[in-house]
């Protein structure tokens, strides 16, 4: 494989760019693989990566629905940030921040990692004490957090409002959050999996599986059965449906979570900045957008697609918390499919059936933990043996009532 360089550029610029191959080959699907992993989305191409290159399996397959990253990897609001409550998800979102940090030299793509920072506002006294709670717990957890007062705040962020209807007393930063480029977490992913050797199908629907007493022996799919020693679903929103034809009922939700963006600006908000309260987070993307995230649809669904009312409620929200955004158009609004489990924390590992591993419940939060999720699952599915970090997340907390209760670290409530 070439690798990607300044000189790379200079290189091929002098030859009118005719040198570049694709980024990944277009494998077809064989018969049978060490390991098959359902979704090309971050999480499934991560757990490849990692199999193929930490874990020394070789005979991988990655089958995709659609096209790779065209799911919610493709489609969320690009932050990345390890500022969780309790101790489990702090270790599991900072390994992920740290492999975030040097993930684009790994790789060799530019991943557009941008650790600008996410700041959260307190607008009452009582959620400026729930946020000095929520950061104590992160410097206790070894996570940077600082508090912020009125004035750190409007340095930040000089068009925020702090007087709006419920007015900013305060809020926390956590310094090394940011954005990175979703797309590219995803094709840095699939080319570095593809070139260790993994087969990347794309327009391979799995439709149903053929069981054996308690192991999956065949997938079939759009294009064909496919046999294989060990099978991962890392299909997001599409956990419960595809689960289900495994003889699996998992407590997850399907719902929509949309996002927008507006015409692009020249660099004016150089933080990611939330509002529990308000209820959005905005922040601006490398092409000059304001990207606007809000809550979820309060209803299960499948339909990716934006709807009005939330369009109108994440619209009036930015205006009351930046004004001058009130002039500005909205380009695009979309959804994404998010898989939300009762505790807002993601399932992954074993499950009953003895090859089937999964990584699901990531829910609106899973983009940050792409490079956790694929590291800790690819150990798990080589070894056998549970990864430390995905103990406290296996799907047998829900029945001994171990639940982690991140229901409060969105961006905004969901
Ligand atoms: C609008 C929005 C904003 C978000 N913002 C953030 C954010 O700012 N920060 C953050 O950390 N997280 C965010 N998230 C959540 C994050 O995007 C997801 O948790 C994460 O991308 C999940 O990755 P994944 O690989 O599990 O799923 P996906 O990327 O959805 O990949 C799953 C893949 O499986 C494929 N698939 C489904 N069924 C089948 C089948 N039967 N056969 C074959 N393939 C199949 C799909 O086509 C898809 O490509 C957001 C989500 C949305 C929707």
């Amino acid at each position: 494989m070439k690798r990607y360089s300044g000189l790379a550029i200079f290189r091929e610029a002098l030859r009118r760019h005719k040198g570049w191959r694709p980024a990944w080959r277009d494998a077809q699907p064989g018969k049978n693989y060490d390991v098959v992993i359902v979704g090309a989305g971050g999480h499934g191409l991560a757990t490849a990566y990692y199999l193929a290159t930490r874990q020394g399996v070789k005979n991988i397959a990655v089958l995709e629905k659609g096209w790779l990253g065209g799911g919610n990897t493709g489609r969320n609001t690009q932050v990345c940030r390890s500022n969780y409550f309790y101790p489990e998800s702090a270790a599991f979102y900072e390994h992920s921040l740290r492999l975030y940090e040097n993930l684009g030299h790994e790789l060799n793509f530019n991943i557009m990692l941008s650790q600008r920072g996410n700041l959260e506002l307190s607008h009452s006294l009582e959620e400026l004490e729930m946020n000095r709670r929520w950061a104590t717990a992160m410097s206790l957890n070894g996570i940077d957090s600082a508090m912020l007062d009125r004035d750190d705040i409007r340095k930040i962020v000089p068009i925020l409002d702090l007087d709006c209807r419920f007015p900013v007393m305060g809020g926390f930063i956590q310094k090394r959050a940011g954005i990175a480029r979703h797309d590219a977490v995803a094709w840095a992913f699939a080319r570095a999996a593809s070139n260790a050797g993994v087969d990347i199908i794309q327009n391979c629907e799995v439709l149903d599986f053929e069981l054996d007493e308690s192991r999956i022996r065949t997938a079939r799919t759009s294009r064909g059965p496919v046999q294989a020693d060990r099978f991962a679903l890392c299909v997001a929103g599409h956990s419960g449906q595809l689960a289900a034809r495994a003889g699996l009922r998992l407590p997850v939700e399907s719902i929509a979570l949309q996002a927008m963006v507006t015409e692009p600006l020249k660099p004016i908000l150089h933080t990611v900045l939330g509002s529990l309260v308000i209820h959005a987070y905005i922040s601006q993307s490398d092409r000059g957008e304001i990207v606007i995230g809000g809550g979820a649809d309060p209803f299960t669904s499948y339909a990716q697609r934006g709807i009005l009312p939330t369009l109108q409620d994440n619209a009036a929200a930015v205006a009351e918390l930046v004004p001058c955004f009130s002039r500005l158009r909205v380009m695009r609004q979309w959804a994404g499919i998010c898989d939300i489990s009762p505790d807002s924390s993601p399932i992954a590992g074993k499950t009953p059936l003895e090859n089937l591993f999964i990584s699901t419940g990531w829910g609106t939060g899973g983009f940050k933990a792409i490079p956790a999720g694929g590291d800790t699952l690819a150990y798990t599915i080589a070894t056998g043996e549970t990864h430390e970090l995905l103990k406290p997340f296996s799907l047998g907390r829900f029945a001994r009532g171990q639940l982690i209760d991140e229901g409060a670290a969105a961006g905004v409530a969901h």
